[in-house]
């Protein structure tokens, strides 16, 4: 058999998958912890990993979704006073400290695509609690090279248990990533926005008019990704933009 560069990186991505399995079975360890776990629980998360991880089921920004400290009298955080977001409302599921953190990056850099599905279900029953009208779910789009390298995008994944779900369509394609620029995690507020101006564009293939969608991704932190992404849909004449992410800096 002849196996061309693709087939074997398919191929090796599988089989990588497939060992992953065997050490780390979805069913039955916590996904937060890799405790055992009896497999029925809620989200596969353990007792402790349930009551440890930092909900954001508080007080929470009326704009963007972050939690507030629960000292400030105002509704809006700090950025979103200052700010102006193109998205309607953000809405997040935890803080994102270091427990979140291990979470996500074993999705996002182990290979532990199983875990999309158990994540997709926390955030779809956040979202369920807003009783929005959502005619489609998309998610932030990875740049091609590095999806391909990866073997797939985390929020896509998420994305598509939320539009199952909410029995809506997912589309994977509304949303084009132009072009690769520097990594953000390194940049500040305004370095982060230089770096993503027209980075994400929207797809002429679709009439979105008139349309609410229901952006997926992993982190909130500035909002500078999700405002950018929101930007192209709603020039392209979405209606609504609703962003939903499992995890979010806390203001
Ligand atoms: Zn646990
Ligand atoms: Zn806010």
């Amino acid at each position: 058999m002849h196996l061309d560069k693709r087939d074997f990186r398919d191929l090796l991505f599988k089989v990588g998958k497939r060992s992953l399995e065997l050490a780390f079975p979805s069913s039955i360890y916590c996904i937060c912890c890799g405790n055992l776990i009896d497999p029925s629980r809620i989200y596969a998360l353990c007792d402790d990993c349930l009551q440890n991880l930092r909900w954001a089921n508080e007080r929470t920004c009326g704009k963007c979704g972050k939690a507030l400290e629960n000292e400030r009298k105002n509704e809006l955080c700090h950025d979103c006073q200052q700010n102006v977001h193109w998205f309607e409302r953000g809405f997040t599921c935890m803080q994102y400290g270091t427990k979140e953190k291990e979470i996500l990056h074993r999705f996002k850099f182990n290979g532990a695509a199983y875990m999309g599905s158990k994540l997709g279900k926390i955030m779809l029953d956040r979202i369920l609690l807003e009783e929005l009208k959502i005619d489609f779910v998309t998610a932030v789009p990875m740049h091609k090279k590095k999806q391909a390298k990866r073997g797939y995008n985390p929020a896509e994944l998420m994305a598509k248990e939320v539009a199952k779900g909410l029995c809506v369509p997912y589309n994977g394609q509304v949303l084009k990533r132009n072009y690769y620029k520097a990594p953000m995690n390194k940049l500040d507020r305004n370095q982060r926005k230089l770096n993503l101006i027209d980075s994400y564009s929207a797809s002429v293939l679709y009439d979105i008019h008139g349309k609410s969608i229901l952006l997926i991704d992993d982190v909130y932190t500035t909002g500078s990704t999700a405002d950018e992404c929101s930007k192209a849909l709603k020039e392209a004449g979405a209606d609504n933009v609703f962003v939903l992410t499992l995890a979010a800096g806390v203001n």
